[in-house]
């Protein structure tokens, strides 16, 4: 029955794999990590800081935050997460890119040599100006029913299509993302331009969602992740 459950993405049927038992990762070498640890715990989930690459082994997905990107960068060839985010992408855990962490997971980002290359999108990092340029905007979201794989089921037993389509959105310092690969899903924009986007198992997101109370792409997130864990709990028992 499990298995069929599984194999017809009816997770809410699986007894074991639950929001609370799983583990969400969030770089915390610099930027706005307590934050999402905040949202994530507020959805039920286990956060845990992620300081070492060694950690990544013990968390099911992975969040990227806000910050400054240059310095995550630096910081993360410092303690050589290099390889053991590699696993984690082929190991195909989900990663969530917000704001600084969109730019790094990003194929190209305009001027720099980095991007780790996760998720084709190429992005101009500073391209609504300084730190004085932030600003709040309402976000058309389009979770879904347009994509198979978004038609998610949530612990509540809604579907993200059930959504109410408007997120009040925190952008500072936002990077702006100027063109989105074939395989890249856009569900969420302000004036046609991209803020929320995916690619298989990875999210990124232009603005904070961290910072207001509306946790509904936080839990987007861990139902993506619930699901990868039984896909590869599937695969490793068949
Ligand atoms: N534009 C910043 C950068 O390049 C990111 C800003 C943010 O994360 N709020 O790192």
């Amino acid at each position: 029955m499990i298995m069929e459950a599984l194999k017809e993405h009816r997770i809410n049927e699986v007894p074991d794999i639950t929001v609370k038992s799983t583990v969400i990762g969030v770089l915390a070498l610099q930027g706005a990590f307590r934050e999402h640890i905040r949202a994530i715990k507020k959805c039920g989930a286990i956060a845990m800081e992620i300081k070492f690459p060694q950690q990544l082994d013990f968390v099911d997905g992975l969040i990227i935050p806000g910050g400054e990107s240059t310095t995550i960068y630096k910081l993360l060839q410092k303690y050589n997460f290099g390889p053991a985010l590699e696993k984690f992408y082929r190991q195909k855990k989900p990663m969530f890119g917000t704001c600084a962490g969109l730019i790094l997971l990003a194929k190209e980002v305009k001027g720099d040599s980095f991007g780790l290359g996760y998720i084709d999108i190429t992005v101009d990092r500073n391209a609504y100006g300084r730190q004085v340029d932030s600003f709040e905007q309402s976000v058309k979201l389009e979770l879904g029913p347009a994509h198979e794989e978004n038609n998610t089921i949530f612990k509540s037993g809604a579907k993200a299509s059930d959504m109410p389509d408007r997120f009040h959105a925190v952008f500072i310092r936002a990077p702006k993302i100027e063109k989105t690969g074939e395989e890249v899903h856009i569900l969420g924009n302000i004036e046609s331009t991209p803020v929320l986007a995916r690619q298989g198992n990875v999210l990124v997101c232009a603005f904070h969602p961290e910072l207001t109370e509306d946790i509904r792409i936080h839990q987007y997130f861990i139902d993506m992740v619930i699901k990868s864990k039984n896909m590869i709990k599937l695969n490793s028992n068949s």
